[in-house]
């Protein structure tokens, strides 16, 4: 009897022991997949029991966001459709317009989704691209925040569209969060271009990002940053630009106030927040306002930044810089606020 009891409480152990190494496997199982919307690269690379389900969900709900609710050259999405005469609107578009209605107020206009017709007139990331006439700035950037929404209906002033592409890859990134929560996933990193979501279960885990080298090619990075979950954006002024004929280079990141792309002494901000919406607004805000002005909109979001100022230097609101953060190319050096 002694000799049976022993081996059943082997065999069990065995049988936990085999649970415990098919759950470990079923929960580590990964999935990746990389493909192109927004006008980017998205790729996904998700851990977990579900993983499988997410990365097919995530992707179909980005390319659903993509092409029937933000995209602003698309003739099936509904901001295409806002911007040629409808006013009332999805609930769902209607909480994104709401949000970023509310970051154009908390960035004194810095960031505005009302530059549509801006961007058109300068063309930057086109054959067409050329400095416009000052009258034709003028009347882009007339009016340009004084679009309304409210949890039916959107009102733009006669000049006025929108476009939303500095907030849709955050906005993108928001979406792929509730999908991996819904699900079963341990950890995930979803980058839609120079938006990206770091997602885990455990909020200890920390991810190693490089933060891109604004001088070197898409592939270059000068710094790698250990960041905890949540999102991170970067805007840049490599990203779309031209040269025009007297050798002047000129961004595609507006100052709304000026109607010419910013010039605030930056290279590049990245923002790390919790909202992929916050993040991609408020990289595009800081951008605009500059190292001084974005502190304290930092600061109400609970957002930290990264700033490469023209002069090679990298200022960072993170206390823990010096652990958290290492410049990988000599050419720059990490700086203080001053
Ligand atoms: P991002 O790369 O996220 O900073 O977004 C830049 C894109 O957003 C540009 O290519 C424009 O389409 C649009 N944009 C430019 N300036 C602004 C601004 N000040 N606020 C909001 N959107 C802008
Ligand atoms: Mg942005």
């Amino acid at each position: 009897m002694k000799k049976r009891g022993g081996i059943i409480a082997v065999v069990l152990c065995v049988a936990v022991l085999a649970a415990a190494i098919v759950g470990d496997f079923l929960f580590s199982r990964n999935n990746s997949t990389n493909f192109t919307a927004m006008n980017t690269v998205v790729s996904l690379d998700i851990t977990g029991f579900d993983s499988s389900a997410a990365v097919k969900k995530i992707k179909e709900e980005i390319l659903y966001l993509d092409e029937y609710l933000l995209s602003r050259t698309n003739e099936k999405s509904e901001i295409y459709a806002v911007n040629n005469g409808k006013t009332q609107i999805t609930a769902e578009l209607a909480k994104i317009l709401f949000d970023l209605k509310r970051l154009e107020a908390a960035t004194d206009g810095a960031f505005c989704i009302g530059l549509a017709q801006l961007s058109d007139l300068w063309g930057i990331g086109t054959e067409n691209a050329a400095v416009p006439d000052e009258a034709d700035i003028s009347a882009a950037i007339r009016n340009s925040s004084a679009w309304q929404t409210d949890k039916q209906t959107v009102t733009l002033p006669g000049n006025i569209k929108l476009d939303l592409g500095a907030a849709g890859k955050g906005i993108a990134c928001d979406y792929a969060f509730n999908t991996l929560s819904q699900l079963k996933c341990k950890q995930a990193v979803v980058a839609v271009g120079g938006s990206i979501l770091l997602y885990a279960d455990k909020p200890d885990t920390r991810f190693r990002v490089g933060v891109r080298d604004p001088l070197g090619s898409a592939n270059e990075y000068c710094i790698i940053l250990d960041a905890q979950p949540g999102c991170i954006s970067t805007s840049g002024n490599y990203e779309r630009f031209f040269e025009d004929e007297n050798g002047n280079t000129w961004h595609h990141i507006f100052d709304p106030s000026t109607g010419y792309p910013a010039q605030s002494g930056l290279l590049s901000v990245t923002v790390a927040a919790q909202s992929g919406t916050v993040s991609d607004a408020l990289s595009t805000a800081c951008f605009v306002l500059g190292l001084e002005r974005s502190l304290p909109l930092l600061e109400k979001y609970n957002a930290d930044a990264i700033f490469i100022t023209q002069d090679k230097e990298i200022i960072t609101t993170y206390e823990n810089a010096e652990e958290i953060i290492t410049v990988t190319n000599d050419s720059y050096s990490l700086g203080e606020i001053k």
